[in-house]
């Protein structure tokens, strides 16, 4: 949504690797198993994908970035890497949600395995069941969606990624925003985040 309306492209390190792995590319492969898993992919493989994105033009003028960094490590690799270029992050966003919340909306969401569109059986069911809604496409549960494994994802959450927000505090780019509530709820959150940000 904030992609669409704000006309900012998204980098989503959980959609690349999924493609990646859907053609079975030789980083597919290796990204598989740690992802089945609910564990991370080692940094250094991370790190190389998302900058040789940024190098793109069409992420020039801005950039959403999803799922990264996902460590300490990144976050400051990603810091050095930008500030060779007089760049940085300007926000960061880190949507706050109850865990036993979270493993509910982990658990009934189901993606399109043609296009990739995210639904949810409860908060955002596709029109007709089982199929998506932008290009009716058979919506499939993401194998590290089963609940063990989000329990896991869980976990290496609050080791390795969690400490994420007391380092974005320390440089004053962080907001947390309230992730309960229904979509367009966290959306108008979000906006405000950006707003107070931006001014936009
Ligand atoms: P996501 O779609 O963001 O939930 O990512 C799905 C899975 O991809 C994660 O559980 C990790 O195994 C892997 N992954 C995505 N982004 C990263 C990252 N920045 N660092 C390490 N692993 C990642």
């Amino acid at each position: 949504m904030i992609e669409r309306e704000y006309r900012i492209p998204q980098i989503s390190t959980g959609d690349i690797l999924r493609e990646e792995v859907a053609v079975d590319t030789l980083l597919g492969r290796a990204a598989k198993s740690f992802m089945g898993q609910g564990s991370l992919v080692p940094d250094e493989v991370m790190i190389e994908i998302v900058k040789e994105r940024l190098s793109g033009p069409e992420y020039a003028s801005g950039y959403i970035l999803d799922g990264f960094p996902r460590t300490v490590a990144q976050a400051e690799a990603l810091d050095r890497s930008l500030a060779l270029e007089g760049s940085g992050i300007d926000l960061v966003l880190s949507l706050e949600l109850d865990e036993e919340e979270l493993v509910q909306r982990m658990a009934e969401r189901r993606v399109c395995e043609r296009c990739g569109e995210v639904f949810h059986l409860r908060f955002h069911p596709p029109r007709i069941p089982g199929q998506c809604d932008s290009c009716g496409g058979p919506l499939v549960q993401r194998d590290d969606d089963r609940e063990e494994t989000i329990r896991r994802r869980l976990s290496v959450y609050r080791a390795e990624t969690a400490p994420l927000i007391s380092y974005y505090r320390r440089g004053g780019r962080l907001q947390e925003v309230s992730g309960s509530g229904a979509i367009p709820t966290v959306k108008r959150r979000i906006d405000q985040a950006l707003k107070e940000r931006f001014g936009t």
